[in-house]
């Protein structure tokens, strides 16, 4: 009868609509085949990133860092560490001991940068980190010391020879935009901000770095086959050693260096086209560096949340998911932080805990069935990203075994970052991804303690050495 019609008509719509929210889903779900194709163009990339003829036209940059060692151990010393570009600004001094003792000791304090500052002048900004330096130094009852200092700078540079500092900041990255920066060298900035500010210490800059740069190293200190590092934090990006004879950029065939790959910036010319979704344009448009760094979009904690936030806003307008309604807290931007995508995965966490998390975010009308939904756009959006970070990772240590002839190769990469650390899932993804793409590596996943702090001090005990030696 009537009721029996109802009823079908009731289940046809539910059908429907689960219909409806798995086609969007799917829509960022990745097959084999197509992380294949990610890891082939990545390839790609990195060669035209490293010739001469064609490194001007490639989005993944492969900038040399005169890093041409890991460390041995006989780096040492004191030395004070900046690190920016994380999700912290920090002032560090570090103890680097060599020999029997041989050890790394470090005391840091960290500072907020505020989004006025992110975004205002230069001047501004680096001012307020000399402000922060001074800080430290006091606290540390350092006052009028003046120790070399190793600059973890995670943006893309261009260097040129290590002791000789210079790194020329390209662009702006992860939501900083402050004026007059791009196309100057950071530690020239640095300095001047000194001379403005009239403070009563002097800075030696002896090193600028890349965390990935300092993660390796980090990781390279305890396990000497650790040869990348890679951040999947607020930004992502890999280093790698690379041969010399490959690095076209540099004068010279013999040996290793390191490389630093920027491959945030993969996709930038439109070889992701055909894996991002209409999330991904949105997020993309709303940042404040529309059409760049297209791969880190897809992966780094900055992004992930926004991603999510945009799915539930359609999933919402078609009145999938919160009864419809478009709450205003849903179009604010930034809502789901790193560590709400992190919680909600958690196989510890029961669904009750999921609604709590969702109200807590002002999503209050959530039912049993939204939290469910929720946490499965969650799955699917940092599984993706995993995904493609394990096809940019298979495509490097496929490069090295290449690089070297071999049939299998063991490599160890060093890893930092939050999003890597925290989240329940993500590495365990990354690893499959790897082992699926690459099977003739043997890869191990090392996560490194601090590499933006201990990783500068090495490489600029390096780096003093090596002035040292020159003069
Ligand atoms: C920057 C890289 C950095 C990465 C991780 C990216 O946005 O361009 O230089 O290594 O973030 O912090
Ligand atoms: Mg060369």
């Amino acid at each position: 009868g009537k009721g029996a019609a109802m009823v079908t008509a009731v289940a046809h719509r539910l059908a429907e609509q689960h219909a409806e929210r798995q086609r969007v889903l799917d829509a960022l779900r990745l097959s084999r085949e197509q992380l294949l194709e990610v890891k082939r163009r990545m390839e790609g990339e990195m060669k035209k990133g490293l010739a001469r003829d064609t490194h001007e036209s490639a989005t993944v940059k492969m900038l040399p860092t005169y890093v041409q060692s890991t460390p041995d151990g006989s780096e040492r010393g004191d030395f004070l560490a900046l690190d920016l570009g994380g999700t912290n600004f920090r002032v560090l001094l570090v103890r680097v001991r060599s020999g029997k003792r041989r050890s790394v000791e470090m005391h840091n304090k960290i500072y907020a940068i505020p989004q006025e500052m992110m975004q205002g002048t230069g001047e501004e900004l680096f001012d307020h980190i000399v402000h922060c330096i001074g800080d430290f130094l006091e606290y540390m009852g350092m006052k009028g010391a003046s120790l070399p200092l190793g600059f973890t700078f995670s943006f893309p540079c261009h260097q040129t020879r290590l002791g000789e500092v210079s790194g020329i900041l390209l662009k702006w990255t992860k939501g900083f935009k402050a004026t007059g920066c791009e196309g100057e060298d950071v530690a020239v900035l640095l300095k001047d901000a000194i001379h403005r500010t009239e403070v009563s210490f002097d800075l030696d800059v002896v090193a600028v770095v890349n965390d990935t740069v300092g993660t390796m190293m980090t990781c390279g200190y305890e396990d000497h086959l650790c040869e990348v590092g890679l951040i999947v934090g607020t930004g992502t990006n890999a280093c790698y050693m690379e041969e010399m004879r490959n690095v076209e950029l540099v004068e010279g065939d013999e040996g290793l260096m390191c490389v630093n790959m920027e491959w945030g910036a993969f996709g930038d010319c439109g070889e992701l086209d055909d894996f991002c979704t209409e999330f991904d344009r949105a997020v993309d448009e709303c940042s404040t560096n529309p059409g760049k760094q297209r791969f880190e979009k897809m992966i780094s904690g900055m992004y992930l949340g926004e991603i999510v936030r945009n799915v539930l806003l359609d999933f919402t307008a078609k009145g999938l998911l919160f009864r419809g309604k478009l709450s205003e807290r849903l179009k604010t931007r930034g809502i789901f932080e790193t560590k709400f995508l992190s919680q909600i995965e958690s196989d510890r966490l029961a669904l009750r805990q999921v609604r709590s998390i969702l109200q807590h975010l002002g999503l209050i009308s959530s039912t049993c069935d939204d939290s469910i939904l929720v946490k499965e756009v969650c799955t699917v959006v940092a599984r993706r990203a995993a995904q493609l970070c394990g096809a940019g990772l298979a495509a490097v240590v496929d490069k090295i075994r290449n690089n070297r002839g071999l049939q299998e190769l063991s490599i160890t990469v060093g890893v930092d970052g939050t999003l890597y650390k925290l989240h329940p899932h993500f590495s365990t993804v990354l690893k499959e991804t790897l082992r699926d793409l690459a099977p003739q590596c043997t890869v191990t996943l090392v996560q490194s303690e601090d590499g933006s702090g201990k990783g500068a001090a090495l490489i600029t005990a390096v780096a003093c050495r090596l002035k040292e030696g020159k003069k």
